[in-house]
């Protein structure tokens, strides 16, 4: 063991830290994780924050260490210790590469500004929501690490370069502060493709919004017209309003948090949709769906975006196992020909590993499921080709047909 001392915080020297010669090929690739069992000597007494060089055989790279937690080290630069301008730069990168959504009409005024890893920011996530009504912008931001501290306050003055913001959120452990400026309105009204949603961004799941299923949301409403739509996890109602707006006769929507389903109706108000016609429902996906097959109500068009099922690779083979049952209970309760929209957002997940949990459903359920459409997130939810873990989202789309 290196025995060093560790630096003071404003040191420009930096400790070596020396992993795995296996890491060797990722690192090249820029990979930015590395896990701490791979760590093989490191100085004693390093301090999370603290900038250092990794060693792998014959490739360096310059990263934050992190006392706690699987990931000790997560990978900025291969040349330089990144400062306030580096950081600029990247936020910058990130600002241009969602040109094209701050250009499109309809308006979309939220969207996710800094994807983490797949930015080049490793560990720090930033949301961007326009308020439609006083036209403030407000950025949401999330660290999965204390270390990224080293980082956060260049990223905000970063941010207020590019665009003015009333106000910048942390919503990196539970619940929230302010890091800048001034809470966003009670009622923040977000729009997107045209469409209207009040958002939460200091007590809403996520950063208030589900921003990654954006254009899936599209999707629904070009297959939802005319049709009875079952929104499974509807949270507050994103696919159901793009549903009803398209012209489906009627969409029921089942959240297990009441609140959700409270600014799901709201939405539809927003949008000038009357809310008579459909039903809004607080209750357990999985039960709900049995109670349905039961009494034989059957729906043209469900939709399933349930939260994540593992947060571990251990947890894998459970989460499979619910896809595949909530899934076989989704295609039960389809008429012939239904249209199942089914997503998975766990990470461990693969999209060949999906597609063969809703062969398996299908089979369970005596059908077949013949995909039509599949997706993942939008273009401010890029991935980067050296991070595979940056693709989480699935969305298939197709229809459900009898086995014969
Ligand atoms: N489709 C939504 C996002 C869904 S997030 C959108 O487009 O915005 C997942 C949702 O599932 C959350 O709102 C959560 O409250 C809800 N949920 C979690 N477990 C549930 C269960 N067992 N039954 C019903 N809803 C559940």
């Amino acid at each position: 063991m290196n025995t060093r001392r560790k630096q003071p915080s404003t040191s420009r020297r930096t400790s070596h830290i020396f992993v795995s010669p296996k890491l060797k090929e990722q690192i090249r690739l820029g990979h930015p994780w590395i896990y701490r069992n791979a760590v093989e000597r490191a100085p004693v007494g390093l301090l999370s924050g603290a900038w250092v060089r990794v060693q792998s055989a014959n490739q360096q790279a310059i990263g934050i260490w992190d006392e706690s937690g699987p990931i000790a080290v997560r990978l900025f630069s291969h040349t330089r210790i990144p400062d306030a301008k580096w950081v600029r730069a990247k936020v910058e990168e990130a600002w241009q590469r969602r040109e094209s959504i701050r250009a499109a009409r309809p308006v979309t005024t939220a969207y996710r500004w800094i994807f983490g890893e797949n930015d080049g920011l490793p560990g720090l996530v930033v949301d961007l929501y326009g308020d439609d009504r006083s036209q403030g912008y407000w950025a949401v931001v999330k660290t999965y690490a204390s270390s990224l501290m080293r980082i956060r306050k260049w990223v905000m003055d970063a941010l207020s370069a590019f665009i003015e913001l009333r106000g910048i959120v942390d919503r990196s452990g539970e619940g929230w502060s302010m890091l800048a400026g001034s809470p966003p309105p009670q009622e923040m009204i977000i729009r997107e493709h045209g469409h209207y949603f009040a958002v939460d961004v200091l007590r809403g799941q996520k950063t208030g919004f589900f921003l990654d299923q954006r254009d899936n949301r599209l999707t629904i409403a070009h297959w939802s017209r005319g049709k009875e739509v079952l929104n499974l996890f509807s949270y507050t109602g994103g696919f159901s309003v793009y549903a009803a707006q398209a012209g489906a006769r009627q969409v029921v929507s089942i959240d297990s948090s009441a609140a959700a389903i409270a600014t799901a109706k709201h939405n539809f108000h927003l949008n000038g949709l009357d809310t008579s016609g459909h039903e809004f429902i607080v209750a357990d996906a999985f039960e709900l769906l049995q109670r349905y097959y039961g009494q034989g109500r059957r729906f043209d068009l469900i939709i399933v975006d349930p939260p994540s099922f593992a947060r571990a690779r251990h947890q894998l083979s459970t989460a499979s196992n619910a896809y595949r049952k909530l899934n076989a209970l989704a295609m039960r309760c389809l008429r012939p020909g239904g249209v199942l929209a089914t997503s998975s957002c766990t990470a461990q997940v693969s999209p060949q590993l999906f597609r063969t949990i809703l062969a398996d459903a299908a089979a369970d359920a005596r059908r077949r499921f013949i995909i039509q459409h599949e997706a993942g997130h939008p273009l401010d939810h890029p991935v980067a080709a050296h991070f595979p873990e940056g693709r989480y989202l699935k969305f298939l789309l197709g229809q459900v047909v009898e086995r014969n």
